[in-house]
């Protein structure tokens, strides 16, 4: 069955004409890649805002291998659900560290399992441990921190990574290692992914399935990359 399911999934923001989110309506498989893409503003952060319950949909649902979204608490929602944005998030009084670590200790890690795990995201990522461990945030280049925000959504190894933009601020070789990485996550470990970009040529690499969007998050196309790129 779905691990995602949105159903008649809408967002009308207080005070504006028309709905940021109008309506989507999909399915997203175990272990499968969606990645959303569609011009700025048409929706694609309020859709993941959404999942992730940062925001409440104006109607529709949301459920989550057959859970209503609005069921879960959140500690068991952070288990499940990993989160990397745009502009990192990342805790600017954390260090480094810290912030990596912050949803391993919310759900109960060992220290010695979260030492360990920071040391392994780190690596993952390409930022050396001895270097990076300790330092703040502002301390970062903002592809640095950007990898950091990676690294904290992949921590205590969620089902679901839901993912807005993660690399757009990454140097081009470092985002070209890490689009491999979230690939080999997405093979080995059958990660349920969805993935927001506007760069189409990141969408048909990691794509399972493509999403092209429209104002509101009307779906234009919804089909494999193959599919996508002879339409
Ligand atoms: P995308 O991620 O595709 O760029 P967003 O989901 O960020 O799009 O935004 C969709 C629409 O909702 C845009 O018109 C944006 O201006 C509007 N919007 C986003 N956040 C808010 C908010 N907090 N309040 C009001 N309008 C918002
Ligand atoms: P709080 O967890 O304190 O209620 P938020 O939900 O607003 O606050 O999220 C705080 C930070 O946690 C944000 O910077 C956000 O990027 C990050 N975050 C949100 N959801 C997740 C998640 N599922 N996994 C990891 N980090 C998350």
């Amino acid at each position: 069955g779905a691990v995602i399911e949105l159903d008649d999934l809408t967002k009308h923001y207080p005070g504006s004409q028309l709905p940021a989110v109008d309506g989507v309506n999909m399915e997203i498989a175990a272990g499968e890649t969606v990645i959303l893409v569609g011009p700025s503003g048409c929706g694609k952060s309020t859709t993941l805002r959404m999942i992730n319950r940062l925001i409440e949909p104006s109607s529709g649902r949301i459920r989550i291998d057959g859970e209503d979204v609005t069921d879960i608490d959140p500690v068991r929602l952070r288990r499940r659900i990993g989160y990397a944005i745009q502009s990192s998030g990342l805790f600017p009084h954390m260090t480094v560290a810290e912030n990596i670590a912050q949803v391993p200790r919310m759900v109960g890690w060992s220290k010695a399992r979260i030492r360990d795990r920071v040391e392994e995201m780190l690596d993952l990522v390409g930022l050396d441990p001895r270097e990076f461990h300790s330092r703040y945030p502002r301390q970062l280049s903002g592809g640095q921190q950007q990898r950091v925000g990676v690294a904290r959504a992949l921590a205590a190894d969620p089902p679901v990574l839901l993912m807005d933009e993660p690399f757009g601020a990454v140097d081009p070789i470092t985002r070209d290692h890490l689009q491999d990485e979230l690939i080999r996550l997405q093979h080995e470990l059958h990660k349920t992914i969805v993935f927001v970009t506007h760069d189409f040529d990141e969408a048909i690499k990691l794509g399972d399935r493509i999403a092209v969007l429209r104002e509101q998050s009307h779906i234009a196309q919804f089909d494999t990359p193959e599919a996508i790129l002879t339409n």
